[in-house]
């Protein structure tokens, strides 16, 4: 009998001495051979104690064969009421089953793949629901307007006057169809925070990256800004040769290829030509007496020159 597996409440002692009748309980439930050793006892409750043995089956690592005995009040007679296959401790389990909702992860989603979102998906919310259309009791309803319409053809035989409803047009609704702001949905605030703390870590300025950056995207060139809220953190990043060409950066992230960070340094210009061959360069026939420098030339001796 195992201390470690035994309950506080003390088992019947009878029910705990019938080790032989659980035994033979769980030897007929197994298959012949696999059931090992008693390894411990609980206490069900009163007169009621279920016996363990180690499980020999190859593919059964840590379980227990369990035999449940049991007793009624005031009977010696002790009888088996089950014998099962239970894991112990150390046994080999498969892991939870989790929901395939819960086991999706960032890039699971294949080509011809639909993710459905729940009706109360925290990251969204009511979008424009039309809601500013007015109400069907109102004069300038259309619903009124057909009621109206319909009044008059009783009363008068004359075709009624149309009655003037709300221009669809120029209503919020319509707006933002024209614009195709008009969804079922928009981000929450919850998304859009989610989203942001997701973005902050990819391309924010705890990276490493940002961190060695010579300066940040706000002041980048390369940086498309983005609408929205977001707008004021995040910024999309268009130079190819950047990391996050095409991704969502924050304003705070960085990188080498910053538009300022460094100029292309320009190609060195040649030197001009050394000989120019256009003018004529005065050249002194002998050094004047005194100084011993190159004695300048006349006028008469460039003449003579010139006819020789
Ligand atoms: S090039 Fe670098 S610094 Fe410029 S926007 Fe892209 S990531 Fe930011």
């Amino acid at each position: 009998m195992s201390a470690a597996t035994t309950r506080s409440r003390t088992p019947d002692r009878l029910c705990a001495e019938a080790v032989d009748l659980a035994r033979a309980a769980a030897e007929e439930a197994a298959a012949p051979g696999v059931v090992g050793e008693h390894v411990g006892l609980v206490s069900e409750g009163d007169r009621v104690v279920t016996h363990f043995f180690e499980c020999k089956e190859l593919g059964y690592r840590g379980w227990r064969w369990a035999a449940t005995v049991a007793r009624a009040s005031r009977a010696k007679i002790v009888t088996v009421d089950e014998a099962v296959l239970l894991p112990g401790p150390d046994a080999v389990l498969a892991p939870e089953w989790v929901p395939w909702s819960e086991r999706l992860r960032p890039g699971d989603m294949g080509p011809g793949d639909l993710l459905p979102t729940d009706a109360d998906d925290r990251r969204l919310e009511p979008g424009c629901t039309g809601e500013d259309e007015p109400p069907p009791n109102s004069a300038v309803s259309p619903d009124m307007a057909d009621l109206v319409e319909a009044e008059e053809l009783e009363v008068t035989d004359a075709p009624p006057a149309k009655l003037a409803v709300a221009p669809s047009r120029g209503s919020i609704a319509a707006v933002a169809e024209e614009l195709g702001m008009r969804r079922a949905r928009v981000l929450s605030r919850y998304g859009l925070r989610v989203a942001a703390d997701r973005w902050e870590e990819a391309f924010g300025s705890k990276t490493p990256m940002a961190q060695a950056a010579p300066a940040a995207c706000v002041s980048c060139g390369f940086l498309v800004p983005i609408g929205g809220s977001l707008g004021q953190a995040f910024g999309v990043c268009a130079n190819e040769f950047s990391p996050a060409d095409g991704r969502v950066v924050s304003l705070a992230y960085g990188c080498g290829g910053h538009s300022e960070a460094a100029v292309m340094p320009r190609p060195p210009q040649p030197a001009p030509p050394v000989i120019d061959e256009t003018r004529v360069d005065p050249f002194p026939l002998r050094p004047a007496p005194d100084s011993g420098s190159v004695p300048e030339v006349t006028d008469e001796e460039t003449a003579e020159l010139g006819h020789s």
